[in-house]
């Protein structure tokens, strides 16, 4: 059957550290019409050592697009309504594309030059994850650029987070605030994704850590509007400690899994796991911290384990939510979440019993749902 002209569609490439996304929206009811995803691998080759594949994550951003496209065909959807994502139609245009940026072979690099058509720029939020932006004059700082000896001239433009200036976006947990519309002092989202990473906006005080926090831009939405402040807890590892019972135990085949296996004890029976692989970042940053499952008897098994890991990414998330309620002297009414992580039914019902707030889902449904024009939100405490 033939489907009603849908007008402009919006096209997204979500590349993540455990997968890639390609989704594409109505960009009239923002109701997501098709989507594919691609896992994409991790190496671990020695201790303190993490890589991917540059290749790889490029083809599977190919793979997602083509699939999706598919997708959209069998429903009968034109593709060429597909607005943002020109330079990304298919291998060729992005490799002739790249080819005409003279001495550039980095992809990531040459696709936003092509993305941008010339214009050399970021936002305030990209720039100020980089050290070397002076986050109160909102300009690049010299002192820092000397120290870490990067040539002040290569850097780009730095604009606001909202004007037309070519094609540009926001940093990744600065735009889950404002995907999340956290435009109130005090308004906090947490993304569950390999890590964890909190922000609360702080309006437009640039706020202080006493407690092990960081403080970023939250956005600046015009040329001429002033600029937000968040404060920023992360946690290192989050969904990549199920991963790794995953991959390194092989206690459970798919992330999906290890619902089922907590559920079926519904406790941990006194076992803690601190995932600390890689160290604990906020609010210790203590980079010589490594993992431990303690609290161990006879009649420990696998479900518990389970149990626990979900525990701990609840209990990573506490640490930081205290460290922010302490360092913005009001406590935290609720929590909006996204990520990964939270299709977990169980985590999400965990993390509200340990935060003692509610914790609140948006989540997006695919077209032939009932009801695919509303965003859903869904509220666990
Ligand atoms: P990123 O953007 O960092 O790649 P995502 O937001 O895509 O992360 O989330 C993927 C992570 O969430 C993976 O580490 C995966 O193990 C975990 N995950 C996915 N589904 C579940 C689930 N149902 N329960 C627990 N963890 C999950």
């Amino acid at each position: 059957s033939k489907k009603a002209v849908l007008g402009p569609l919006v096209g997204a490439v979500d590349q993540g550290t455990s997968s890639t996304r390609f989704l594409v929206f109505n960009s009239k009811t923002a109701e997501l019409l098709s989507h594919h995803q691609v896992e994409i691998k991790q190496e671990f080759p020695r201790e303190g050592w993490v890589e991917q594949d540059p290749k790889e994550i490029l083809q599977s951003v190919y793979e997602c697009i083509e699939k999706t496209c598919e997708k959209l065909g069998q429903l009968n959807i034109d593709i060429s309504n597909i607005k943002v994502w020109l330079d990304l139609r298919t291998q060729s245009t992005v490799e002739s594309l790249s080819k005409r940026i003279p001495g550039n072979n980095n992809f990531v690099k040459s696709l936003t030059g092509g993305a941008s058509g010339g214009v050399h720029c970021t936002d305030v939020t990209n720039a100020s994850r980089t050290m070397l932006f002076n986050i109160h004059s909102l300009e690049w700082d010299k002192e820092l650029c000397e120290f870490f000896e990067i040539p002040m001239k290569i850097l780009p433009n730095v604009r606001s987070s909202s004007e037309i200036y070519g094609l540009m976006c926001l940093g990744d947990q600065s735009a889950a605030l404002v995907g999340q519309m956290c435009f109130q002092d005090g308004q906090a989202k947490n993304t569950y994704g390999t890590g964890c990473f909190l922000l609360c906006n702080t309006g437009r005080k640039c706020v202080f850590s006493e407690h092990g926090l960081l403080t970023t831009v939250a956005y600046k939405l015009g040329r001429d509007k002033p600029v937000y402040y968040a404060l920023e807890g992360s946690v290192a590892i989050a969904g990549a400690v199920i991963r790794w019972l995953r991959d390194n135990l092989g206690i459970i085949k798919s992330s999906e899994e290890i619902e089922k296996l907590a559920k079926e004890v519904g406790t941990s029976y006194g076992c803690y796991f601190v995932p600390a692989f890689s160290g604990l970042y906020a609010p210790y940053w203590e980079p010589s911290a490594r993992g431990i499952i303690c609290g161990l008897t006879q009649f420990t098994n696998k479900c518990h384990i389970a149990f626990a890991a979900l525990e701990a990414v609840c209990f990573q998330t506490r640490e930081i939510l205290d460290a922010m309620n302490r360092d913005c002297g009001i406590p935290l009414s609720h929590l909006q979440v996204d990520g990964g992580m939270t299709n977990n039914k169980i985590l999400m019902q965990l993390q509200a019993d340990i935060l003692y707030i509610p914790v609140c889902r948006k989540y997006y449904q695919l077209m032939d749902s009932k009801d695919a024009s509303s965003l859903p939100m869904e509220r666990v405490q």
